[in-house]
Formats: structure tokens, sequence, C-alpha cells
């Protein structure tokens, strides 16, 4: 019996390539009018969804119309920056071809958050607390199509596509093995150019998170590495631990509310005001219960902490915070369900290049292009949970020899989470949360 497209995506292990991990074949199952392909790609020095657009434009444009079909959507916009154009043309042409429109969009921070490509591509909004199918459509990352495309075919999710960039010796995007260590990445990339210790922003500066742990591997999330001296003001900033935050938040904000101003949330007609979220530090439980609500609808995109207060306090932290916060006690807001755009939203959009500058990581941005490099990635590690959703199941024993594409995890629950695939040849060696492959010469030499 045919298992039909969203079941091939299911079998494949497909999932969100641009954030949380929402496993496709869900959004492959829904109902819509619209597929919306994510290629803003507004983090500073990420170019992988650039470079996978560039060299696989015909499976993204065949992943979008597969997903047109499967969801019975009309219409099908892929959301490209506009400044990437020239070196897209072949895609507007494979685009154009199949009757899918291509977006071209500005070059502002946060151009990827649902919210706003949803309403720069359709005029609509979505709910308070909502998700795109809310307003009829359905967001799906251009990595995360590539996939689907080749679910079609019966072709597993066994890579990624990443971006290696900041101080390295050579900023360069590959195609690797889930799994593959982040220190071969950075060998990959010639190495740190620092001249000193470094520090990696995996998933990009602004939402990202920041390690010295080069053992961690590429999860089926990962969008890249930015690695930075450990003496850069960011890597400083993002270190400093939650107490001391608020600890500073308390002390110095001074409530001129320029980063409620500058949220695109806020601009966007959503009631998200950071600067009230400030207040609830100087708060017990009862103030906190005033002020969380405002940080309910934000897209944790940093632009308060990283951009816009002038004292370099912590607002998104102070958001993230109250979320957590308010998850831990069950605490709902409700909202009112018609949002009005902020009439100066187009005049108040954050430019990527000026971001950059404020960051003090503009002599980083150069190209990032693909590199067929052969990485011998000797093992790597699968986490039997990616992003959202429940864990997957090992279906396979320490010991036990695998190969590249053989399903080695699998999910069986009704709601989120994904298969797991082997993404190298080798031999299996279970941890408590994930699947360790080594490959055999590897073993042999390691126990000879
Ligand atoms: S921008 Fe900074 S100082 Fe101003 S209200 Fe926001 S957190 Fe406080
Ligand atoms: S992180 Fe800050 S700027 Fe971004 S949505 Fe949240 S409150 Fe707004």
């Amino acid at each position: 019996m045919s298992i039909g497209f969203p079941g091939l995506v299911r079998e494949a292990g497909v999932v969100g390539c641009g954030g949380a991990g929402f496993p496709a074949h869900i959004k492959a199952s829904s109902r819509a009018d619209t597929v919306i392909a994510n290629g803003a790609e507004c983090e500073p020095l990420l170019h992988k969804d650039l470079e996978l657009l560039v060299r696989e434009a015909p499976a993204v444009v065949r992943g979008v119309r597969l997903l047109m079909e499967s969801t019975g959507a009309t219409r099908g916009i892929i959301g490209v920056k506009k400044k990437y154009a020239e070196r897209l043309a072949p895609l507007s042409a494979a685009a154009r071809g199949a009757g899918v429109e291509v977006l071209f969009l500005g070059d502002f921070y946060p151009t990827g958050d649902e919210y706003i490509l949803v309403y720069e591509a359709t005029r609509r909004l979505i709910p308070p607390r909502g998700i795109p199918l809310n307003v009829g459509a359905v967001v799906s990352n251009v990595e995360s199509l590539m996939n689907m495309s080749r679910a079609a075919d019966g072709i597993p999710v066994t890579s990624k596509y990443v971006t290696v960039a900041g101080a390295v010796r050579r900023a360069v995007t590959l195609e690797v093995p889930l799994g593959t260590p982040f220190g071969d990445l950075i060998r990959a990339a010639g190495g740190s150019a620092a001249g000193g210790d470094v520090a990696a922003f995996a998933g990009g500066v602004m939402m990202g998170s920041l390690t010295t742990d080069f053992d961690q591997p590429v999860t089926k999330t990962c969008a890249g590495l930015i690695l930075l001296p450990l003496t850069h003001r960011l890597v400083a900033r993002t270190s400093l631990t939650p107490a001391a935050m608020h600890r500073i938040g308390k002390s110095a904000c001074d409530q001129c509310s320029y980063c409620t101003e500058l949220c695109p949330r806020y601009l966007l007609g959503y009631d998200v005001e950071p600067h009230k979220v400030m207040r609830s530090l100087s708060f017990t439980a009862t103030g906190e219960d005033v002020w969380n609500r405002y940080a309910d609808l934000c897209c944790s995109c940093g632009l308060c902490t990283l951009y816009a207060c002038p004292e370099d306090l912590y607002p998104r932290e102070a958001c993230d915070g109250s979320k957590a916060d308010a998850r831990a006690r069950g605490v709902t807001w409700q909202w009112k369900s018609a949002v009005t755009v902020h009439p100066i939203y187009d005049g108040r959009h954050v430019p990527v290049g000026r971001l950059m500058k404020k960051l003090g990581i503009e002599s980083y941005d150069v190209a990032a292009p693909f590199a067929e490099i052969p990485l011998s990635v000797r093992k790597v590690t699968l986490p039997l949970f990616h992003g959202a959703g429940a864990a997957a199941r090992s279906l396979v024993r320490t010991g036990a020899h695998v190969s590249r594409g053989q399903k080695v995890g699998e999910y069986t629950g009704e709601g989120s989470g994904a298969n797991i695939h082997a993404s190298i040849d080798g031999v299996v060696k279970l941890t408590g949360d994930g699947i360790v492959i080594e490959q055999q010469e590897e073993r042999s030499r390691t126990h000879a």
C-alpha cells in the first residue's frame, strides 16, 4: 500500500532545518492555500541557504511543488534576499517554469521569522500564539524542501548543509554527514584564524547557542558555526549568567523603551513590549504576573538585547525568563485576535549590515562559497531527540554494523518526532540519548 508523500517524508526523517526541528510530515499532511519556502536566511554571516539555493534549485522547487500538491495549495512562494537576485537567477528560472513565485525580500533582520515572512509574502497576520496554518499558509525552510524532494525518491536525511564562518581561515559552506563533530567543520574551514582561544555560536550569533565544546555534533537543525575569539565582546556578553543579566538589568534599565520601539514583533502589531518585561525584574511574583505577559509573543530574535538597548542590557533574556516562568506555572495569556501593523513598520527595519557593525563582526562579512571538501568523518553522534517533539527509539544495539542511509532510530508516536538514519557506515555504540557510529577502520586502529 502506498504511504503517500507525507508518509515518505516521515519515513525519511525530514524535520524543519530552520529552527525548532518541527517534523515535516505534519506540515505535509495539513491543508493550506499557500506554501512559503523560507530562504530568507537573516542570521549574520550564515550563507548555507543561499549556497543550497544556488546548488539545489531544482530540488527546492520540486519540494515546493510536492508540498503544494500534498496540502492542496494553489500558490507557492520562495522568499529570498533581493541582494542575491543575480546569483539566484537559475532558481528564478526554475521556479517560473514550475509556476512558483520568487519573492525578493529586503536585507533586514529578522526576515526569516515566520510571522514576518508570512506577512511579507501574503499580507496576512498570524493570530497571536498562532501558526502560519491559521492563515492558510505552510512555511518550510528551503533545506527541508530539498529533503522532501529527496524523500519522494526514497532518500532519507543523512546530511546537513552548514556554513562555517567568523574567525576561520576560509569561510565555507559544506554538506556534511549528520552528527559530524564541530571540530571537523572548523578544520575544513582551515582552522581558527583568531590566534588564541575561540568559542562558536552554533546556529548563528543572534539566535544560536554559544559553545566551546567542539565535540558537539551537527544536528538536523544546525545551520552552521560562527567562530569568534574568546575575547570578543559578543562572547563575553553571551557568557554572563542569567543571574548577572538579571542583576544588571534591575539596576540599569532606565525604561527608555528603545527595545520595544525596535522589536519586530511589536512593529508588526503584537503585544510584545520588552521594556515592560524589564520591569518584572524589579518586582515580586505579583508584579511578574502584570509584566510577563508582554513577553508571551516574543520570538527570541535577540534584536532588543544585541542591537536596540543603549545600555547593553538583556531584554531578550528577560523575555525568555518570563516565558519559561509562565510555562512552569501553567499561565496562558489571552490576546485580542485582531492585529494591526504599526504605521512605522516599514520604516524601522534593522539592516543586516548595520546589525553586524553593532555586533562588531563586520570584518568577518565575507562570502562562504560551497566547497566539495572530502571530510574524513570517523565518528558521528546522532541524538535521538531533534528539537520539537518526542525522542525516537533506537532500532540498533551496541556493536551492530550499519550502512549509510539505514534506519537506526524510529519515531512511532502520532505527534512530533522523527526517524533517524545512519549518516556513515560503521559500528554502533549506544549512549543514553544518542547513537554513536564509528568507522570500522578507526575502531580497529583504536583497539589494536
Ligand atoms: S532599551 Fe534597555 S534601557 Fe531601554 S527600556 Fe529597554 S532594556 Fe531598559
Ligand atoms: S527578542 Fe526582543 S526584539 Fe526580538 S521579539 Fe523578543 S522582545 Fe522583540
